[in-house]
């Protein structure tokens, strides 16, 4: 009954049809779950055995405990009710796109070892470049995320300070090295961080620059941190402004900051990785003003766009700095055509690339632009109109612009408000507690999942609406939820 080799085809056949099946009812009452899951810790792990099976099990025992052990665990990020964080889909065209690539299942490091995944990821991310309105010179790459999408612009960024010839020399332990320095704003994502540590630039490589009461980046601050730099004998080199923070979706002053990167002579690596898809609704194209002066600009397909985690696209003007940091080619991987053709590998990070760009084309082709411009204008209206309850309700105020599709909010009941004086830390104290346990309440009912963040010490609960299964009744629900879990948890304090 053993026999070497793959699953039996027909025996693929039937457990990937009762797959798609599962997959088709699933996307139709993804509602039948609860949003956030509601398991303890190591549920799963104690429902498992300790050591893979001796002897193999058949497939469709496996998917039986997909069913039973796995989703159960599952935060159903393709739930309506999900507005944590930033609400993505898997649609289904996305869906397909990863069946077939997984099918495939070609390494797309060389143009050779797959032709039609370097040209179709050529032709996907030109498509979308030209959606987004950015100009031709702009040359785009598929990555896995934007944190390392940011991770590759800053090294090209450094990369571009030839001089200083850091790719052959490295950093360490060189007294002719001065102190690097990027520069993005105190609401950037932490990824923009987090590469300055990959990259040897360290925490100390960062300066964060205030921002407005808007929470976009201050320009003149920005010019001001770059003037002390140069008097104190640091190198600014790169500046990354925010389209979309992750906070409250504010944009920053790009255009503004392009004037600052040209006369600084600094590498300008925008991260839109939320708000660029944006652009591709024409009367919201204004959200990347500016950015056709950048040097790299990160969007994130799989956030606003549709397309199944993970597909992150990176476009720069730059394209040989970029090489010129990543390219490394031993023996082995030479071809004949080099040199008539992309090989991705050279662009970034990673030899081993998957055929990212098959969902991406698929979701581009399936919906089109027109289709997908009306989407994103839903999401922005039902974001906008909860807004607008918000604004209305006397227990609860709107915490930052709404400019897309993320609502930055909290409660604000007034007797709590009240407390030791409206205004004084010790009435704020009391609504972010208020606020902490109202969301830990709402993400119980697995109907909505929410999320948090702290704006100035003030603790905000975001909506974001991304999901293409979201509707003006789901968000009414959400709504309504939030009020009545508000009001049980005023009853509750005022009762204890
Ligand atoms: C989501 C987000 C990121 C991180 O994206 P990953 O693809 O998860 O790395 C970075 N920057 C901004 C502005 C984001 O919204």
């Amino acid at each position: 009954m053993h026999q070497a080799g793959d699953l039996p085809v027909e025996e693929f056949r039937r457990a990937g049809r009762r797959a798609v099946d599962w997959i088709a009812s699933y996307l139709s009452h993804p509602e039948d779950y609860p949003v956030l899951a509601q398991v303890a810790p190591n549920e799963l792990r104690a429902a498992l055995p300790k050591s893979a099976p001796e002897a193999g099990e058949p497939i469709e025992t496996v998917l039986d405990d997909f069913e039973k052990i796995v989703v159960p665990g599952i935060t159903h990020w393709n739930h309506p009710g999900f507005f944590a964080y930033f609400s993505i889909t898997g649609s289904a065209p996305g869906i397909l796109g990863e069946l077939l690539s997984a099918a495939l299942n070609v390494n797309g490091m060389l143009w050779q070892t797959s032709p039609a995944a370097t040209e179709l990821e050529e032709v996907a991310v030109d498509w979308l470049r030209q959606l987004l309105g950015l100009p031709a010179g702009f040359e785009g790459v598929i990555m896995d995320t934007a944190s390392v999408s940011s991770l590759c612009a800053i090294a090209a960024a450094r990369h571009a300070l030839s001089d200083l010839e850091i790719r052959e020399r490295g950093m360490a332990g060189r007294t002719d090295v001065p102190l690097l320095r990027l520069y993005t704003s105190e609401q950037a994502h932490s990824s923009i961080e987090k590469a300055a540590i990959v990259l040897g630039l360290g925490k100390a490589g960062v300066q964060k620059i205030p921002t407005d009461d808007e929470f976009r980046m201050d320009v003149s601050e920005l010019a001001r941190a770059i003037a002390e730099d140069r008097a104190a004998g640091h190198r600014p080199f790169c500046v990354v402004p925010t389209v979309g923070t992750t906070s409250t979706t504010s944009i920053d002053p790009v255009r503004a900051i392009a004037e600052v990167c040209e006369s600084e002579d600094l590498w300008l690596h925008v991260d839109a990785a939320y708000a660029g898809s944006a652009a591709i609704i024409p009367e919201y194209r204004h959200v990347l003003d500016g950015c056709e002066s950048a040097t790299s600009i990160v969007v994130n397909p799989h956030k606003w766009l549709f397309t199944p985690i993970d597909c992150s696209v990176l476009y720069t003007t730059q394209p040989d700095t970029l090489t010129g940091a990543f390219s490394l080619v031993p023996e082995y991987l030479r071809t004949a055509v080099d040199g008539q053709i992309r090989n991705y590998m050279d662009w970034g990070v990673s030899l081993g690339r998957r055929f990212r760009a098959l969902k991406l084309w698929m979701v581009l082709r399936s919906f089109g632009s027109q289709g997908i411009a009306e989407r994103l204008r839903e999401h922005i209206r039902l974001a906008q109109l909860f807004a607008h309850w918000v604004d209305e309700h006397p227990d609860f105020e709107r915490l930052a612009p709404t400019p897309l599709s993320v609502v930055c909010f909290r409660a604000r009941p007034a007797g709590l408000a009240a407390a030791g004086g409206s205004g004084t830390d010790d009435a704020n104290a009391a609504l972010n507690r208020f606020n902490e346990t109202l969301l830990r309440r709402l993400n119980a009912t697995g109907e909505v999942y929410l999320s948090h963040t702290d704006l100035r010490g003030v603790y905000t609960l975001r909506l974001a609406i991304g999901n293409l299964r979201t509707t003006e009744e789901h968000v009414a629900r959400a709504w309504e939820l939030i009020q009545r879990e508000g009001r049980r948890l005023e009853r509750d304090e005022g009762s204890s």
